[in-house]
């Protein structure tokens, strides 16, 4: 079965949901790069996480999210498109102790962005070690759960599984409106029925119809996320030249060719001898100015 994103709501219930299956996407992001455990759960499930939010958004821009850190792990990146490209990189040091739950990033923040093009429209951001609402093995599913209570005042439960081959996942937020608190507390204990890795054992409509057998389902358009990166060579190229003409000729002499591979896809561009003259005698005017690779 391919990857899906299927958005849900409840007929008389102000409540938004999707449930969703990466492993196509996954399988694209782990053929490139291997991470270590829990960087690749926390990468797979911000997949999952970015591909059921982007879907319920209406805005055209891209919807980011990062995991920032002053340790052993740097930055952990997720975003997702309006056609539901995403992708997914984590930079980890190559000393210290990578953590093994979330509060226990040092200085961890966890933010969510929306961007139109490359501008960033809004930011909101949690600390990860806020143990007083947060229990200290916290995964992503209870830390986006307290982000949007918190940034945004919205109740919201994750689901989020992976079982490091395929990340399967089901989100609900509760939207402004009407509802007795029981029925956001009966949907949650329905949630909380699910076992690990059940999501991908059934299609989705059929799984969302034996959960929440007792309320009138709306089932919106099912859709497909791909594994995408928007890296070029132009882009590459761009951020050359912002290194430098004396940087870049001290790499060229070094090695022979200047490489730049792509954190996120892994794709490897190369600039020979002849490639990087003709990048500095064109100069800045013939690239678009980028001071980012993606
Ligand atoms: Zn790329």
């Amino acid at each position: 079965m391919s990857d899906y994103v299927l958005r849900f709501g409840f007929s008389g219930l102000p409540v938004r949901g999707a449930i969703a299956d990466l492993g196509a996407c996954w399988q694209q992001l782990a053929a490139h790069r291997n991470y270590p455990a829990p960087v690749a759960d926390w990468l797979a499930q911000s997949l999952l996480a970015i591909s059921m939010l982007r879907a319920g958004i209406k805005d055209r821009g891209k919807l980011g999210l990062q995991i920032r850190g002053s340790g052993a792990l740097r930055l952990l990146t997720a975003d997702c498109d309006q056609q539901l490209h995403v992708r997914a990189a984590a930079t980890c040091s190559e000393s210290g102790e990578l953590p093994s739950a979330l509060p226990a990033i040092d200085d961890g923040v966890l933010a969510l962005m929306l961007y139109d093009q490359d501008k960033m429209l809004s930011q909101g951001m949690v600390a990860l070690s806020d143990h007083r609402q947060l229990p200290e093995d916290a995964g992503l599913a209870a830390s986006l759960e307290h982000y949007f209570a918190q940034s945004e005042q919205l109740q919201t439960r994750f689901m989020l599984h992976f079982d490091q081959q395929r990340p399967t996942g089901i989100m609900l937020q509760r939207m402004p409106g009407n509802m007795a608190a029981d029925d956001w507390h009966r949907l949650g204990l329905m949630l909380d029925t699910l076992q690990p890795g059940e999501l991908h054992q059934q299609p989705p409509q059929t799984m969302l119809a034996r959960l929440f057998a007792e309320d009138e389902l709306l089932l919106f358009e099912r859709r497909q996320p791909q594994y995408r990166c928007t890296c070029t060579r132009e882009r590459v190229a761009s951020v050359l030249l912002q290194l430098g003409q004396d940087d870049i000729t001290a790499l060229l002499l070094e090695r022979g060719e200047v490489t730049v591979d792509c954190e996120h896809c892994g794709r490897i561009y190369r600039f020979d001898r002849v490639d990087i003259a003709q990048l500095f005698a064109s100069g800045e005017h013939s690239v678009p100015g980028s001071a980012s690779l993606q």
